[in-house]
């Protein structure tokens, strides 16, 4: 099976800061696997680089036949690298579907009816004036995920109320594991007096101890509390039972499609609540995480809406809804060479 390498660099619509540092430009890999492909986000907060996930890519032996989906995937060699690993975890099943010449939420029996609203991330600005205008210009879409940890839980709230302020739109938010647990006992309340639907990894990604305090500490009432940092693959979703309400799940975090939809079934035995986020990716990534979109509470997929030079199309967002391609495996397209 003839395999390629393809380096992308994608150019952010606004630097992307984070409590982790800002950024402008990202570098993902996409495998082109026969008449396949998937996609490696380089996420540098991660420790990946292009270089690690390339020699992965050259590093994957003949693959059976991959009409025999499981058998295909069992054949990927182990990586460091969970992106890599979900490059070609994506690829075989875009194969499996050009073959079966069906897309993948038909091979699964998913009704994309089903998916939840997607929602849109604003990122911090460097002043006020800038937040307020990078909100508005956000008011198109009916979600919101304000991303926090802009250096106190008071600065935190002032962001949300500078958002309640400007939109009428529902909104959630993202604290990237800012807080600790008696920031977080604090600022919850206080968030979900705001009407915040769920509040995304307030506390560190290790800081489990953390995690049992807000649970023990918070009233009942408050909005679900979503683990993204804190988990990664299926092996981590046991650790959090009983700690959080919810699991981010992300394909370059655990590993592609299969791991992921191992981790729905896992969440749902332990009660929990499933996002499918994702990176800063194409179409491609983005659409292989969308046909996952009916089996989930929430999606948040707009990592392809913040760059400005997406070289393929495949997943739309109309009217407020997640519409999948109707085309074969991902059914993305490449609409620029
Ligand atoms: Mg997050």
């Amino acid at each position: 099976m003839p395999i390629r390498s393809e380096k992308l660099a994608l150019q952010l619509e606004n630097p992307f800061k984070l409590s982790y540092g800002a950024t402008t430009i990202r570098e993902n890999v996409l495998l082109h696997l026969d008449k396949a492909i998937g996609e490696a986000a380089v996420v540098p907060y991660y420790g990946e680089t292009p270089e690690r996930i390339i020699g992965y890519f050259e590093s994957l032996p003949p693959l059976p036949d991959p009409f025999f989906l499981e058998d295909a995937l069992d054949a990927l060699p182990p990586s460091e690298s969970a992106a890599a690993r979900a490059a070609a975890d994506i690829a075989l099943h875009d194969l499996w579907g050009k073959q079966l010449d069906q897309p993948l939420y038909k091979l699964w029996g998913l009704n994309p009816a089903h998916a939840p609203q997607n929602s849109f991330t604003v990122a911090m600005a460097d002043d006020e004036t800038s937040y307020r205008e990078r909100l508005r210009s956000a008011q198109k879409y009916p979600l919101i995920k304000l991303k926090l940890g802009s250096g106190t839980p008071e600065t935190d709230l002032d962001l949300v109320r500078i958002a309640r302020e400007e939109l009428p739109n529902r909104l959630c938010v993202d604290a990237n594991g800012a807080w600790t647990a008696e920031q977080g006992i604090k600022a919850i309340p206080l968030l979900a007096e705001i009407g915040v639907i769920f509040i995304e990894q307030p506390v560190a990604k290790e800081d489990f101890e953390g995690w049992r305090d807000l649970k023990t500490h918070l009233p009942a009432h408050i909005p679900p509390l979503i683990a993204d940092e804190s988990v990664q693959g299926v092996e981590s979703v046991p650790h959090l039972m009983g700690l959080v309400d919810g699991i981010n799940i992300k394909l370059a975090k655990c590993g592609g499609l299969r791991p992921a939809r191992q981790m729905i079934a896992l969440a749902r035995a332990y009660g929990m609540q499933v996002m499918i986020g994702c990176m800063i990716e194409t179409s491609v990534a983005i659409t292989a995480a969308a046909h996952l979109a009916p089996l989930a509470d929430y999606a948040d997929l707009d990592g392809n809406l913040l760059i400005t030079n997406d070289p393929y199309r495949g997943v739309k967002i109309e009217n407020e809804r997640i519409v999948l391609p109707d085309a074969p495996g991902l059914g993305v397209e490449r609409c620029v060479e």
